[in-house]
């Protein structure tokens, strides 16, 4: 699978995508992970993403020509502005936005099966409308809060993505069996060593013994009882 992502701050993704899972299900040739710098899609002097909004207002706006220019790069639109044949078959564009489809581990599920994911991020006041709506599939939120750009979305959706692909995951049951699969709070508490943590003579938190039992059957029941069912 392929993410590609459209943004002005190509450095932001380094360091997250560059550790731990991601990084190593990227060596393994998992996923490919692309990042694109709208900058290079300008063709004035000045480099210009951005532009004040018709009839007024605060903020800037990103233009739609360099996103636009970016994608028919990409060989996801042609010069009509109308998907490829191969886009239309394994692609999807998504525009990041606070007001757009709710993310959720739902939507992470079917994305799984799509071949390449673009992920648009906008900045400043926003985007052009246009390119939501000539140039995208849907556009997606990751919760009703307002962020400064969609770069952090783009890598919340990567992220929860990825560790869903086979062989991402060390254990295949760590997908399975986990918060928010078939749709529900499915999960236990977790502990690990130590048993007792001392903070002082007086105050010690234990780990549920049953847990250190051995038993398989007290465990399967003590989990039961305390899946985080809401
Ligand atoms: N004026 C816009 C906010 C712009 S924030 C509004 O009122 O909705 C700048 C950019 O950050 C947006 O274009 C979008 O790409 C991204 N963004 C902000 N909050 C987001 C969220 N909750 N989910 C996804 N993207 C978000």
């Amino acid at each position: 699978m392929q993410f590609d992502i459209i943004t002005i701050f190509p450095e932001i993704f380094n360091s997250y995508f560059n550790e731990s899972i991601l990084s190593r299900a990227q060596k393994k040739n998992l996923i490919k992970i692309k990042i694109h710098d709208l900058r290079k899609y300008t063709i004035d002097k000045h480099k210009t993403v951005d532009d004040t909004p018709y009839g007024g207002g605060a903020g800037m706006i990103l233009k739609v020509e360099p996103i636009y220019r970016t994608l028919l790069d990409l060989k996801i639109i042609k010069k009509d502005g109308v998907k490829t044949k191969k886009a239309l078959k394994d692609t999807k564009v998504f525009l990041m936005s606070a007001k757009g489809r709710r993310f959720n581990q739902n939507l992470a599920n079917k994305f799984v099966s799509l071949k390449r994911i673009v992920l648009i991020c906008g900045r400043y006041e926003g985007v052009d409308e246009r390119v939501s709506n000539y140039l995208v599939d849907d556009e997606i939120s990751i919760g009703e809060y307002v962020l400064t750009g969609g770069e952090l979305p783009a890598m919340v959706v990567v992220d929860s993505v990825t560790r869903l692909i086979g062989g991402v995951l060390g254990n295949k049951k760590s997908a399975e069996n986990e918060s928010f699969s078939r749709n529900k709070y499915l999960e236990h508490p977790h502990y690990t060593k130590p048993e007792i943590f001392c903070l002082n003579k007086k105050t010690r938190w234990r780990a549920p013994k049953v847990l250190l039992s051995g038993n398989h059957n007290e465990i399967k029941k003590w989990r039961k009882k305390h899946d985080n069912q809401h």
